[in-house]
């Protein structure tokens, strides 16, 4: 299947100059959106989380999809001041700015094998600072999953040394 067809390019949003990558065309597409659930099922089929991690907000739903194929749990990820129960909190660097992302305390206990999700990876921040968060608690991470990676900004090169699936590139 052309997954690229069913991803729309929408240039300058959120601000001038930056080529938008949106997935929501690919979601209303009834067999692209089984066929990338079932892709992304058997690339990370041999990693075996117990449970998926997803950021706020689009890693929700292809985190929530792959964790339902692989027999795991879902954990979200949130912007801060979301989740109602006591967080650890995470505060990384934005091209301007800093932002911070939380995860419930009791939502992964040390020792749990965990796969990364997020919808695309660009410079490889959100997802840096999400591993740290479940290294801090002691788990195993076990991988990172995206549905897209923008190359050129080499995110990869940023996550720490654990296999990192992405399912169409730019
Ligand atoms: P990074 O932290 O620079 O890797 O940016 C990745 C985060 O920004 C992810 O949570 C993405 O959802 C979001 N993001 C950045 N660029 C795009 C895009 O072109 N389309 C969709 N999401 C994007």
């Amino acid at each position: 299947m052309d997954l690229k067809s069913l991803i729309r390019d929408i240039p300058d949003f959120p601000k001038p100059g930056i080529l938008f990558r949106d997935i929501t065309t690919l979601l209303r597409d009834a067999e692209g959106l089984r066929y990338i659930t079932d892709l992304f099922a058997e690339k990370c089929v041999d990693l075996r989380p117990e449970f998926v991690v997803g950021m706020e907000s689009r890693g929700f739903i292809f985190g929530s999809l792959l964790a339902y194929k692989l027999g795991a749990g879902f954990i979200p990820v949130r912007k801060k001041g979301k989740l109602p129960g006591a967080v650890y909190s995470i505060e990384y660097a934005l091209e301007y700015g800093k932002d911070c992302l939380e995860i419930h305390q009791d939502a992964l206990q040390a020792d749990s094998r965990v796969l990364i999700v997020d919808d695309l990876i660009a410079t490889g921040g959100t997802a840096t600072a999400t591993a740290d968060l479940i290294v801090k608690i002691g788990c195993e991470l076990v991988g990172f999953g995206f549905i897209i990676e923008l190359q050129d900004l080499q995110g990869r090169k940023n996550l720490p040394d654990v296999p990192i699936i992405s399912l169409v590139q730019y």
